[in-house]
């Protein structure tokens, strides 16, 4: 399907379904590890590249490809690769693109593992990563040394829902010859479009909004042919990639993919304007909402706010964890871009390793709960919320 012809609910629903002899309507789910040759030349002739088609599933799988073209139209990006989680996204754009003595400047609102993988795994491999504000676009130049070769950041972030100005920090890391990655997890092709601003690669974990319903794992770079090259080349040889199932399982989680986000984004407006009334709530972080510091430009790179909401109490953890423990419906987890509600304290769960002095320094205080809001109807979340707050 030719991606300018039609609309982001159609691709979501028939991009890159390609079906075989017996005719199936729902995408085929091919649980096969290898493929057989009609010959021995037909084989010689795929593995040397000469005759395009399928070899063994680490390399290329057709329930894969599927999904990958399917997001592909949806993002407008040439080329997707296909992972088995997010991080190894992350990991491969990471191995494709940096080698020892290189420089990456980074958000410092990224996804906690993140973090980690820039300051410990690859560090170990010689290439050093300074950290910068996610929302000061000076702090990303001042930052640039002559050998840096990647930009990263994640907008929203997490639990902040901090927003980084994708277009200011692309036109920085072109200036300096460097790629910019953009983790559009929270937002997801269907509220921003990371490539149409200027960046370079886009990151997916799958594992939340393209499921949908918190079921498999998985993950996905995007970019132009030629960047997604290596990208491809480390998977193949490496095998971090997604298997059939969970791509089966994201292509029908995609369908949906346009309804869910639109639901998520009105169910969290609604339930972070009611944070606000609470008397107990200090402050509601929402891109949705005209108090978020940077709801102008929220609403020029997003369609809506998402799915993602944090208020900070005006108490701080013991309060924080009585709002969570006072819930009887809403799941006390840190995953989200499910249909059921999570809610989370961040700096006793997923930022808990972070010292308290750079916790502070982050904004994530003690009396700060993250909620990821489901597709429940509002008045249940606020009830199961209520109690806790009273
Ligand atoms: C969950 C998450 C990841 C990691 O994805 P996995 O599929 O868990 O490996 C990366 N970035 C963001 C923003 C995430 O929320």
């Amino acid at each position: 399907m030719s991606e300018s012809q039609y609309q982001l609910e159609t691709l979501a629903v028939r991009a890159g379904t390609s079906r075989t002899e017996f005719g199936e309507h729902s995408e085929a789910l091919f649980l096969t590890s290898s493929f057989v040759f009609e010959s021995a030349e037909q084989a010689a002739k795929r593995f040397i590249g000469e005759e395009p088609g399928n070899i063994y599933s680490r390399f290329t799988n057709p329930t894969v490809t599927m999904f990958e073209q399917r997001l592909a139209a949806l993002e407008g990006a040439e080329q997707c690769v296909a992972t088995a989680s997010g991080m190894s996204a992350i990991l491969s754009t990471c191995m494709a693109f940096l080698k020892a003595g290189d420089h990456v400047i980074a958000s410092q609102s990224i996804f906690g593992s993140t973090v980690n993988l820039f300051n410990n795994v690859l560090k170990k491999f010689g290439v050093e990563t300074t950290f910068v504000s996610a929302t000061d676009v000076a702090e990303w130049q001042k930052a640039v040394r002559p050998n840096t070769k990647l930009f990263f950041l994640e907008t929203p972030s997490n639990p902040l829902t901090e927003i980084s100005d994708i277009a200011g920090i692309a036109a920085v890391a072109k200036s300096c010859g460097a790629l910019l990655a953009v983790d559009n997890c929270f937002c997801t092709p269907i509220l921003q479009r990371p490539l149409e601003l200027g960046a370079d690669i886009i990151i997916h974990s799958a594992t939340k909004y393209l499921d949908g319903q918190g079921r498999v794992l998985g993950g996905a770079v995007l970019g132009s042919k030629k960047l997604m090259e290596p990208v491809y080349g480390f998977l193949r040889t490496t095998g971090p990639t997604m298997s059939a199932f969970n791509a089966w399982v994201f292509l029908k989680g995609i369908e949906t993919l346009k309804l869910r986000m639109e639901a998520h984004s009105a169910n969290a407006l609604q339930l972070a304007q009611w944070l606000e009334q609470q008397p107990n709530v200090k402050r509601v972080l929402y891109p949705g909402l005209p108090s978020h510091p940077q709801h102008a430009l929220a609403m020029k790179q997003q369609k809506t706010g998402g799915g993602i909401v944090a208020f900070e109490l005006k108490g701080g953890k013991v309060e924080a964890w009585r709002v969570i423990d006072n819930t009887q419906m809403l799941s006390i987890t840190a995953n989200l871009g499910d249909t059921k509600t999570t809610i989370t304290h961040p700096a006793t769960t997923t930022h808990a390793r972070i010292s308290p002095e750079a916790r502070a320094a982050a904004g994530i205080s003690d009396g700060l709960i993250r909620i990821a809001v489901g597709l429940e109807a509002v008045v249940d979340i606020q009830n199961d919320l209520a109690r806790g707050l009273a």
